[in-house]
């Protein structure tokens, strides 16, 4: 056993890994699925392979591993509103398997689609940037910064209509710094897809910057898109 899986062992016997979904503490019989039990396991709404590839045209797709429902939507409320940063470990490592599954994990940089200054510190942290950081870490891929929200816009669930939610978002973002997206590949990291209309502004943003290409990977996508 090398140091560290003694390490990992002993954490895991101080701090017992429990379930993302229902906060159950995980045993050997939940076999190695680390971040699930069993019985959440199994209601998980997985989306479906072909989802998510013609949502906008700034991007070139948006994978996600969930639909926005059930355990899938609490764990994203509770990340959101019950301050549950904790989640975004899980919830990045399951976008990097979504990614890796579909065979596509070469980019050169990944990002996220930030909150404004305003909100990210009412909420205390910025949960697009959470889930980036830990699905970057698990592709071994640079993480950065690359956009600003410079305008403090009504949340995207408040609005209703499509063009209402691409009207709510346009010109939100800017790039941090000129030039840091030139002549990079980049995945754009956001927790839910919609409409596609927040991503598509953060892609076209970054395609300004003369980014070679976009995609995109949420945690979960409504159905109705
Ligand atoms: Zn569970």
């Amino acid at each position: 056993m090398t140091y560290v899986k003694l390490f990992s062992a002993i954490l895991d016997l101080l701090f017992p890994p429990r379930c993302c979904f229902c906060g159950r503490l995980l045993w050997e019989k939940d076999g190695d699925g680390r971040y699930a039990c069993r019985a959440c396991e199994e209601e998980l709404p997985y989306a479906g392979k072909d989802d998510g590839l013609t949502l906008g045209n700034c991007f070139v797709w948006c994978r996600s591993p969930f639909l926005y429902r059930g355990i899938v939507r609490s764990a994203v409320l509770r990340l959101k509103f019950g301050r549950a940063e904790a989640l975004a470990g899980p919830m990045g490592h399951y976008v990097a398997a979504c990614l890796k599954q579909y065979g596509k994990t070469d980019f050169s940089v990944v990002t996220w689609a930030p909150l404004s200054r305003k909100r990210r510190a009412r909420r205390g942290f910025d949960q697009a940037e959470a889930i980036a950081r830990r699905t970057a870490a698990e592709l071994g891929l640079p993480v950065e910064g690359l956009l600003v929200k410079q305008k403090d816009t009504p949340a995207q669930s408040t609005t209703r209509s499509r063009s209402d939610r691409a009207a709510n978002v346009r010109g939100a973002y800017r790039i941090r710094q000129k030039g840091a997206a030139a002549q990079r590949t980049v995945l754009l990291i956001d927790d839910v897809v919609t409409t596609g209309a927040t991503l598509s502004e953060c892609a076209e943003t970054l395609l300004r910057d003369g980014a070679e290409l976009v995609y995109a990977a949420t945690f979960a996508r409504t159905e109705a898109t």
